[in-house]
């Protein structure tokens, strides 16, 4: 200033009350006539509210609001850096990607504050394990990423994985109880697993997939060839989406007979998908893909929909049986739809059996599923338990239940009548069916010793191969005409 004649800068000062602010200070010097300094003149404003607002604008812009974690843009910003640094100086970085285990039950069921408390609570926890420059941040819902500038080999990484997987094991305190909550966790390593802010992201996100399909609470590192796999499945979501909109799905009929006389006692709708690609696909594999990917209730929307069609243009003059999937039941729009896609074909519910499989019967929605089945049962359903003997499902429960008929699952028929395990199984089920009044079928019969077999034991009703496949529905009708034509002669 002496030199210059002028200063200006930031300063701290102190009001009279002892608080520190900031100042913004310019002083000039004021000569007098003989050009010396004789004055300096000071104008100095205070600058706390234009401090405040800027913090309060970077955080909003970097911050994660309820956590005050990195949120995601100053994680990419991060990483971009640290990704810099790795390459410059050729060592290893890492990022670990953390997805709390069905957070979404906190939040159904205690509610969004809760959630938001268990959130803070977790921020805290891995904050506390990391360490410096090491940056926690929170990407959304309850999705967290931990930024690792620089590490020093793979069992490191694990231990860190370890401890911070070990850092629910304590309960969360929210509303006054005790909660248990898990975190499944990925990791990918630069320079192996990616090259790229982007990639490294997504491969940590494709490895906490991968921890979570292992049974959740836990950690993985990135494969390769999971992540093709999980590629396949990208390419499969996309395929079944399209399947469903242009309605290549097609539903196809396997009779069921009665065992005594040899009639058509129903049909069984299943759902096949010729891919244009892949050929065949099987709807053991793509039923549990629709249910994951929430497509399930529109996908049997379109089955019930050709059902309905068949029903009329081909007049089936047998209960058709849909498969319902436990998904299904959950969705309280599920018995409307049912009724009104009946409804708009003028079908009767008589002609519509409904196939449950005991994965249905979740015990904490006994009660509700009750008071559904019952509904649907008095509008003329008929509801059978499919794969009946592979569930737990409890006796007293089932009893309860309002259901016309119990299939004995494929696996117990496979091996009859020399495995003696299944025999009595079967002849067990087919006991109890009698006992509770309930009408019992038989599925995936194959050979006449079979049929032999569940005869004698008293099972009314079979479906397999021994009579015929999932059939299209022109085929159907020549296999029904050809049993019809047969039947007449066996008469004459
Ligand atoms: P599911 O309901 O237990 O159906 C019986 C499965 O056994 C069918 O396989 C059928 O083709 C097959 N099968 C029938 N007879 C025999 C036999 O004699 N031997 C052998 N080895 N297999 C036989 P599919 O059609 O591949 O269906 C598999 C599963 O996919 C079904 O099991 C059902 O759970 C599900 N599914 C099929 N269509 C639908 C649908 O429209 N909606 C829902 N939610 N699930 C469906
Ligand atoms: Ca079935
Ligand atoms: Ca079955």
């Amino acid at each position: 200033m002496l030199e210059q004649g002028h200063w200006q800068g930031e300063i701290w000062n102190k009001r009279k009350n002892g608080e520190i602010y900031p100042e913004w200070l310019s002083i000039t010097a004021i000569r007098g006539e003989n050009g010396d300094i004789c004055q300096f003149a000071a104008i100095f404003s205070d600058i706390s509210e234009r401090k405040y607002q800027e913090n309060k604008i970077h955080q909003l812009a970097y911050l994660d609001e309820l956590t005050g974690l990195a949120n995601r843009r100053m994680f990419l910003d991060r990483l971009k850096l640290a990704l810099a640094n790795a390459h410059r100086h050729q060592h290893q970085m890492a990022v670990l990607f953390l997805d709390l285990d069905l957070f979404k039950r906190i939040n159904d069921t205690l509610g969004h504050q809760a959630g938001d408390e268990a959130l803070k609570e977790v921020a805290r926890r891995l904050q506390a394990t990391v360490r410096e420059g090491e940056s926690v941040a929170r990407l959304g819902g309850d999705e967290f990423t931990i930024l690792l500038p620089e590490v020093e080999g793979i069992d490191s990484l694990g231990c860190l994985a370890k401890r911070l997987v070990s850092q629910f094991e304590q309960p969360f305190r929210l509303l006054e109880q005790d909660f248990f909550l898990t975190t499944s966790i990925g990791i990918s390593v630069y320079p192996d697993d990616a090259q790229s802010a982007d990639q490294l992201i997504k491969h940590a996100d494709v490895a906490m997939y991968q921890a979570k399909n292992a049974g959740r609470n836990q950690f993985c590192f990135y494969q390769e060839s999971v992540g093709q796999q999980t590629q396949n499945e990208l390419k499969l979501e996309q395929a079944l989406r399209q399947a469903l909109q242009q309605q290549h799905l097609e539903v196809y009929y396997q009779p069921k007979v009665c065992l005594k006389t040899g009639a058509v006692t129903g049909l069984e709708a299943l759902v096949r998908w010729q891919h244009h690609e892949h050929g065949f696909i099987s709807p053991a594999s793509f039923i549990p893909l629709a249910e994951k990917l929430g497509l399930i209730s529109m996908l049997s929307d379109h089955v019930l929909t050709q059902v309905c069609r068949d029903i009329r243009h081909h007049q089936l003059k047998m209960p058709v049986a849909i498969n319902i999937s436990a998904m299904q039941l959950l969705d309280p729009t599920f018995s409307q739809r049912l009724q009104h896609q009946l409804h708009q074909f003028a079908i009767s519910p008589k002609c519509i059996e409904l196939e449950l499989t005991e994965s249905c019967l979740i015990p904490e929605q006994a009660d509700a599923t009750l008071t559904l089945l019952t509904h649907l049962r008095q509008q003329g359903f008929r509801i059978s338990i499919d794969d009946f003997g592979t569930g737990y499902s409890s006796l007293s429960y089932l009893r309860r239940l309002p259901i016309d008929c119990l299939k004995i699952d494929r696996s117990f028929v496979d091996e009859l009548p020399d495995n003696s395990e299944d025999a009595q199984i079967a002849q067990a089920i087919i006991a109890m069916a009698k006992a509770l009044g309930l009408d019992v079928i038989a599925e995936g019969v194959e050979h006449p010793q079979q049929q032999d077999f569940l005869l004698a034991a008293g099972c009314s009703i079979a479906q397999g191969y021994l009579y015929a496949p999932a059939l299209q529905i022109a085929e159907l009708q020549n296999w029904l005409q050809h049993r019809q034509q047969l039947s007449n002669c066996a008469c004459h």
